[in-house]
């Protein structure tokens, strides 16, 4: 049994083929989303993508998408900024006609934390908590293999939770003091110009190189690392998982921003869970895809 994978990105669309036990099988092909032009658009970009994979002993297609996704009848409830008319799409009834075949769509947040859960660093753990870590703040809490989606679907927004180092600073969901609004990559990078830092720089990744000379930068970088930490440090004291995955493109960044992290991490976890684990994950870009072909494998098992 074989399972096309499929990830909608504000920027990019993904596909591949994945196996029944969660390896890739065949190349990822990839695609600028079409995000201005709305959601047909964007759907005819996952066929056509999706066409020029080989379809031989596909069963089922799990989708993952951006904003928040309804999985029991796979239609978009919440837009996302980054793609323009996105909510009320019928993402899966739509793309199993023009694919051929069964699709099982989550939100991108919980493809991405089952792909950890199932096939990550963390996967002999029972429960897990995965925060994703770049250009915003996502993730899930996972226990036997399953995120908790909530009564909403949106349930994993850990970027919109409120921390002290966000405190005063706007969230792009337009609300103040949260996770996203400093942790994210563009959250430290705002944070550093407000502080009257070099406008030069155009991108977070440049923070981590210029942070030696700049003291600034530093800064910038340490206030994002802790906002995560101290954000990762409350969930576990929420939830009690065995362990937590971080993860994302700021995952890969190196001491400068892990060490703030795990100190401000273990600033807050209560005494009774002191000794949680929180690992990093390892650098594998294409979990998000074993994640949506793993949920569409449980799903269609289930129907
Ligand atoms: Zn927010």
């Amino acid at each position: 049994m074989t399972l096309f994978a499929v990830d909608i990105g504000g920027t990019k669309i993904a596909a591949g083929r994945v196996t029944e036990q969660g390896d890739l099988d065949g190349p990822v092909l990839t695609t600028t989303t079409p995000a201005t032009q709305g959601p047909e658009a964007v759907l005819d970009a996952v066929a056509a993508l999706v066409r020029q994979l080989d379809d031989r002993g596909v069963t089922a297609a799990g989708v993952s998408s951006a904003g928040v996704i309804d999985s029991s009848t796979g239609t978009v409830l919440g837009s996302t900024t980054s793609i323009s008319g996105w909510a009320g799409t019928p993402l899966s009834h739509h793309l199993s006609q023009a694919i051929g075949c069964p699709v099982f769509a989550l939100g991108d947040g919980h493809a991405f934390a089952l792909g950890e859960a199932v096939y990550g660093a963390a996967r002999s753990a029972t429960s897990l908590l995965v925060l994703a870590v770049g250009t915003g703040v996502g993730g899930s809490y996972v226990r036997d293999r399953k995120t908790l989606t909530g009564s909403h679907w949106a349930g994993g927004h850990f970027g919109h939770l409120a921390v002290p180092q966000a405190e005063g600073l706007l969230c792009d969901c337009g609300k103040v003091g949260h996770l996203e609004a400093i942790g994210s990559g563009p959250g430290m990078l705002r944070w550093y110009y407000r502080h009257g830092g070099d406008p030069r720089l155009l991108d977070a990744r440049e923070l981590f190189t210029t942070a030696d000379a700049d003291v600034t930068a530093a800064h910038a970088i340490d206030m994002g690392a802790a906002a995560v930490g101290t954000a990762a440090g409350g969930l576990v004291n929420a939830f009690d998982p065995d362990v937590v995955v971080i993860a994302g493109g700021l995952s890969q960044a190196g001491p400068r921003w892990e060490q703030p992290l795990r100190a401000s991490f273990t600033r807050t976890l209560i005494p009774a869970l002191s000794g949680t684990p929180l690992i990093i994950s390892e650098t594998d870009a294409w979990l998000v895809l074993r994640g949506a072909a793993f949920y569409a494998q449980t799903r269609k098992d289930i129907a």
